[in-house]
């Protein structure tokens, strides 16, 4: 880690000072939510008679001020976009450029090198380390980066140049492909930008050796959030004899519970997703079977073949993406539950998450009573999660809070 002061007092920028940049007016009244913390200006909140979101090339850095000419930030603009800027800093003279860039990762690198003692986790989490539309996932000595907005991908040649300042990694790979990205006008695309694209990358995790694949794999290639949850929980369901792990992707569950000695189930419906997972297995040293199949079918399946298992894990991919699809997301959510607790003994564990952020909290329990109350289970939770802390929440943006989970004690009434 380098020297503190560079968090307490950032480095002042030889660079652009604030009358270099463009300026985007605000509304009346509509820097409220800027000025309490967001870090999003919606199109709506825009003079769009003093200022024309047209008049700006998507990913231009903007001076953000108030009706009353109050400086409120620096941002990149979108003018394609429902969220027309995003904040990248709030002092007028600290402007955005390669030294807050370097900045920003030194803070954010810093509270990870306090949390874990090896090299393996998200270091930047976007908008919750301000670097609104930036992702970038440690794999030791490889770091993947995912970028997902227009203005984030102006400042590419500068993220590489930071990232080699303040990581000094081996390798760098951009793997911009989420769908998000074509909403912001992005094309698709995974390159290197500092060594080769490696075909898999290596996570170390309770004291286990994880690989997966990466070009063909979810996301970044792996889930940090769920390794809190997993420490956490993972002690909890010791002595299980068998365990089903439900949408397993490369067993990150599976394989440290079958280490700790349970016969282990994974289903997924990934063939790429449940080799990777049988190889972790092997190479750890430890057997686990795969079923390649849709979730609620494969656990239809089971029920019809009367298979029980001690602990039910499920961890499904976001069921709710978008608003208008709560209700039948939480429909999904209430079944997938009831279809884990039926294959429970009378005295069974249920780990029941979800990473969709259009499920509030309160409905992920609902779904998880309503399935209990429907077999005529009574369920105690007895343990509850959120996203690791390499995902921190950013207090004043609700969308960055999105994982829970609770572990569940199921038994007959
Ligand atoms: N539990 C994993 C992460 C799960 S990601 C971990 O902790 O690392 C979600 C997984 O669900 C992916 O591997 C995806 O292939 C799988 N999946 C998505 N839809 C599915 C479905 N309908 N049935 C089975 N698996 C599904």
């Amino acid at each position: 880690m380098t020297s503190h002061d560079s968090i307490d007092s950032p480095p002042q920028s030889a660079e652009r000072t604030v009358a270099d940049f463009p300026i985007l007016r605000l509304k009346r009244q509509e820097e409220r939510r800027v000025a309490a913390g967001h870090l999003w200006v919606f199109s709506n909140e825009v003079d769009t008679v003093a200022t024309p979101l047209t008049g700006f090339a998507a990913g231009t850095v903007v001076a953000v001020r108030s009706d009353r000419d109050k400086f409120l930030g620096y941002a990149y603009v979108n003018p394609n976009s429902l969220i027309a800027a995003r904040i990248l800093g709030r002092e007028a003279g600290f402007a955005p450029g390669p030294s807050l860039l370097v900045h920003r990762l030194r803070v954010a690198i810093a509270l990870r090198q306090k949390l874990y003692a090896l090299p393996y986790y998200r270091l930047v989490h976007g908008e919750s380390d301000a670097l609104p539309g930036l992702v970038v996932d440690r794999y030791g000595e490889v770091l993947v980066v995912q970028i997902s907005t227009a203005g984030m991908e102006a400042q590419k040649g500068a993220i590489v140049a930071a990232l080699e300042k303040v990581v000094k990694p081996e390798v760098i790979v951009f793997k911009n492909d989420s769908g998000s990205r074509e909403l912001e006008g992005l094309p698709k695309y995974i390159e290197a930008a500092k060594g080769e694209i490696p075909e898999r990358v290596t996570v170390l995790e309770n004291g286990l050796r994880f690989t997966a694949p990466l070009a063909t794999g979810q996301k970044t290639g792996w889930f940090y959030d769920q390794a809190g949850n997993r420490r956490q929980f993972l002690p909890l369901i010791k002595g299980a004899a068998r365990v089903l792990d439900v949408f397993s992707y490369v067993g990150a569950w599976a394989v440290p519970a079958a280490r700790d000695g349970a016969e282990v189930t994974c289903i997924d419906s990934s063939a790429g997703a449940l080799e990777a997972a049988a190889l972790n297995a092997t190479a750890n040293g430890v057997a686990i079977q795969t079923v390649k199949a849709d979730a609620f079918e494969a656990m239809e399946s089971l029920h019809a073949a009367r298979e029980k298992f001690d602990v039910v894990i499920i961890d499904p991919p976001a069921f709710i993406k978008r608003r208008k699809d709560a209700p039948k997301g939480e429909a999904a959510y209430k079944r997938l539950n009831q279809l884990a607790m039926q294959l429970l003994p009378r005295d069974g564990l249920l780990i029941s998450c979800s990473c969709s952020y259009h499920l509030e909290t309160g409905a992920l329990l609902d779904a998880i009573q309503k399935g209990g109350r429907h077999l005529g289970r009574f369920v105690q939770v007895i343990g509850t999660g959120g996203q690791a802390p390499d995902h921190p929440i950013h207090p004043a943006i609700p969308e960055t809070r999105y994982l829970k989970s609770f572990l569940c004690r199921v038994t007959h009434e």
